[in-house]
């Protein structure tokens, strides 16, 4: 349980619990109108395939079965309008951001791809979901856990929204573990990633957040052992690119 006046990482540097999501929420402000070209920019397209794989996990039924998917951290939709084109009819996502401008260019996108009946966005805190218990055939979260402040809250509430014999899906820059690539990446991050945020968005600093948080957010067995504290079973998790992302998965059994 977190005590008041405890502290958590903004990037490198330590802050208080609740000072973190007013800096977070400032980064997504600040980046939310550029935020789909720089992950194709920084990525360089990476981020479709790592966002496939979440897909093919996820595996919603292809038929008109009712299939009720919880993206939460979904910004602008891209994981749920993936879903929705592997999907049939009776599939429905909630994206469920805390920012109110990503989820705006999210409402967009869902018009211009005429998906606007498939996919509802909902502003809400990870922590503290605005959903009932047991309402939901499956949760993802893509490069979102990272950002929040209580990453223990958010899987309870994950646990708590999801039907029994669901599951929990997280996709998540990891840590890399191929000697050589490790120090390729480092150099990427740190030089290349903010000067590209601040050509594109005229904002380096929220990009420097972006590679310093990586740098932050635990190892995925130390990971895999939270999303078990929160109940889930049959945890396991598969590394991509070479460790630069990995894919968490938990069942609520
Ligand atoms: N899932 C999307 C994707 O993969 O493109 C967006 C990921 S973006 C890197 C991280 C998102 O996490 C932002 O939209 C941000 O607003 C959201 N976020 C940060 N803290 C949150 C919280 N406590 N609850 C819900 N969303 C949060």
């Amino acid at each position: 349980m977190n005590q008041p006046g405890e502290t958590t990482h903004f990037g490198f540097r330590d802050v208080a619990l609740e000072e973190k999501q007013t800096l977070v929420n400032d980064v997504f402000h600040s980046v939310a109108q550029r935020y789909d070209l720089m992950n194709d920019l920084m990525s360089g397209g990476m981020h479709r395939l790592w966002k496939s794989a979440m897909i093919n996990a996820l595996n919603p039924p292809r038929d008109d079965s009712p299939f009720a998917l919880l993206d939460v951290a979904g910004g602008t939709g891209d994981i749920s309008f993936r879903a929705a084109k592997a999907s049939g009819h009776g599939f429905h996502a909630t994206v469920c951001d805390i920012n109110s401008d990503m989820l705006e260019v999210g409402r967009q996108r869902a018009a211009q791809r005429h998906l606007d009946h498939q996919v509802d966005f909902v502003e809400g805190n990870a922590e503290t979901l605005p959903f009932a218990d047991r309402s939901y055939d499956a949760y993802t979260i893509a490069f979102g856990i990272r950002n929040v402040p209580r990453i223990d809250l958010a899987l309870k509430e994950a646990y708590r929204v999801l039907r029994p014999g669901s599951r929990f899906l997280c996709l998540e820059f990891s840590h890399v573990d191929v000697p050589g690539l490790d120090k390729i990446y480092d150099l990427f991050s740190f030089n290349v990633i903010p000067q590209i945020g601040r050509v594109v968005t005229g904002d380096a600093e929220s990009y420097q957040y972006l590679v310093e948080s990586i740098r932050k957010f635990p190892k995925p067995n130390d990971f895999a052992e939270m999303i078990r504290a929160a109940g889930f079973a049959r945890v396991s998790y598969q590394s991509l690119s070479g460790g630069i992302v990995a894919l968490h998965s938990g069942w609520r059994l």
